[in-house]
């Protein structure tokens, strides 16, 4: 079998868990070096060692997205030991669902903090050795649906995932000439840890019950009623890494059993 990624690096953010864990999978299986970056050490050093079973490369690595020095330090151990990186995912992300006039400014920040600045700093740091190494690169930001349309209870949620649009945009244009490609994932519901936690949240401000949130809230809009799964969302994310030439920039792809069709 022809490995799509061997000789490749990628830097994954959120990758001990759900969608980072199993683009992190996909990759490792495509002959990729893989980093998998997250706040939680036990769950990322698990998830490696999940990789490594399996014959797989991966070293995981204690990450807190939002902070400038642990985002450098562990980009360069990344190239220190896989010598560069070739794809950055930033993936890692948090939900916190209640009315826009619920929200503490604490906890508006938190979220902009871990999706919008963990993608910049991320993205700074990684774009730097793609430039320097002059072979390109593939950069993969895990938008969502929310990127394009807006639901209750998430304001600086669908706030933060509508500017990963624009980031992947200018960085589709800069990073252009040398072959650094910018793209968004946008998927629907998938059941992940960060999901089943907001069920009931929202069963509890939607006043309705955790059946009816996942039936006529999340699933309303697809074709199917049907969640969209892990692996879906590394199929994506491996066409967008792999993909040979510089043409697929600047895009973003949703994929959500047709919620949402543009
Ligand atoms: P998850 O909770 O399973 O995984 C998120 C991971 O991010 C966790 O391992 C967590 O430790 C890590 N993380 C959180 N804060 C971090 C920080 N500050 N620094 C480093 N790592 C941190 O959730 P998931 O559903 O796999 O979500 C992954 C991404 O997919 C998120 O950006 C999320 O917004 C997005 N997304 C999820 C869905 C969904 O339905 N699950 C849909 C669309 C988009």
């Amino acid at each position: 079998m022809v490995q799509q990624l061997a000789g490749k690096v990628a830097y994954v953010t959120g990758g001990a868990s759900g969608i980072g864990k199993a683009i992190a999978d996909l990759y490792a299986q495509q002959g990729a070096k893989v980093v998998i970056a997250d706040l939680k050490q036990e769950a990322a050093e698990a998830a490696a060692q999940d990789i490594a079973s399996k014959g797989g490369t991966a070293m995981g690595l204690a990450v807190d997205v939002t902070q400038e020095d642990q985002v450098d330090a562990s980009v360069e151990a990344a190239v220190k030991a896989y010598g560069g990186i070739d794809i950055l995912v930033s993936n890692a992300g948090i939900q916190i669902v209640k009315p826009v006039q619920d929200f503490t400014l604490q906890e508006w920040q938190k979220m902009l903090a871990i999706q919008l600045d963990g993608a910049f700093l991320t993205t700074r740091a990684c774009i730097k050795h793609m430039y320097a190494q002059g072979r390109g690169g593939s950069i993969i930001y895990t938008g969502s649906v929310h990127s394009k349309e807006a639901s209750k209870l998430k304001a600086p949620y669908v706030t933060a995932k509508h500017g990963l649009e624009g980031l992947a945009k200018v960085v589709a244009k800069e990073g252009g000439p040398q072959g650094v490609r910018a793209n968004v994932i946008c998927p629907g519901y998938v059941r992940t840890p960060l999901v089943d936690k907001q069920i009931p949240e929202q069963a509890k401000e939607l006043g309705i019950s955790e059946a009816d949130v996942i039936k006529n809230v999340m699933l309303k809009d697809t074709v199917d009623g049907e969640f969209t799964t892990v692996d879906d969302v590394a199929r994506v994310a491996l066409f967008f890494a792999a993909f040979p030439t510089n043409a697929l920039t600047g895009q973003s792809m949703i994929v959500s059993h047709g919620w949402f069709m543009e």
